[in-house]
């Protein structure tokens, strides 16, 4: 088991389901990490480093084992942005432990350790300074949260960008949210290359 590193982690919980894209509904624990590098105003995810703690890759195994007590061993690593510390040593523990491991992440780093599904989930208007999409990542599935800013050109962008089998259109759940929900549902409509995608974990009052 790797030693060293201590990762900075806002929460780890589960028994639980995945609430988003193409493995929605399926059971797994959540590892989410603290701290990202962009700040969405309609983020609705607390990854403050204020209640975060420290643990070691061996830590991090030993809780999420316990958690996954249906042994469901699948793991959603999430944050903020999971790439600012995800690594081969963890990621190596964390298989090792027998989990597959889904990331969702925000596009802008290569993942640095092993990942088995990894979401895409770009912002770049949250971009600042010289902060890029990243190139040659490994993409299993694109979601696109749905706002007054996206439309059809928006997805064929990401379209083209992102070769990959799953393309996800998610309305954000903001104090808009049945204008985001049927402007989502007409994009699909107009693309049907794309889907579909709820916070099923919300409506469904999943935590
Ligand atoms: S990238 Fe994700 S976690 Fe980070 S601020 Fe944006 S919505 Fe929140």
């Amino acid at each position: 088991m790797p030693e060293g590193r201590r990762y900075l982690v806002k929460e780890m919980f589960g028994p639980t389901l995945q609430g988003e894209g193409a493995h929605a509904g399926r059971p797994c624990v959540f590892l989410r990490f603290a701290a990202c590098n962009l700040e969405c105003t309609f983020c609705d995810t607390d990854f403050s480093v204020e209640g975060s703690r420290r643990y070691a890759a061996d830590e991090i195994v030993q809780r999420l084992l316990e958690l996954d007590s249906n042994a469901s061993r699948m793991v959603v690593v999430t944050g903020g942005e999971p790439t600012l510390q995800w690594d081969a040593p963890l990621a190596d523990a964390v298989k090792a432990a027998g989990f597959r491991i889904h990331m969702e992440s925000n596009g802008t780093r290569v993942p640095g350790g092993h990942v088995d599904w990894l979401t895409v989930s770009p912002k770049p208007r949250f971009h600042t300074g010289s902060l890029a999409l990243a190139n040659d990542l490994r993409v299993s599935e694109v979601k696109v949260i749905i706002d007054g800013t996206v439309d059809e050109v928006t997805l064929d962008r990401y379209a083209a960008r992102y070769a990959c089998d799953h393309y996800f259109a998610q309305p954000c759940m903001d104090d808009r949210y049945e204008e985001h929900l049927a402007k989502t549902i007409a994009l699909v409509q107009a693309r049907p290359r794309w889907r579909l995608s709820v916070q099923l974990h919300k409506i469904l009052g999943v935590p």
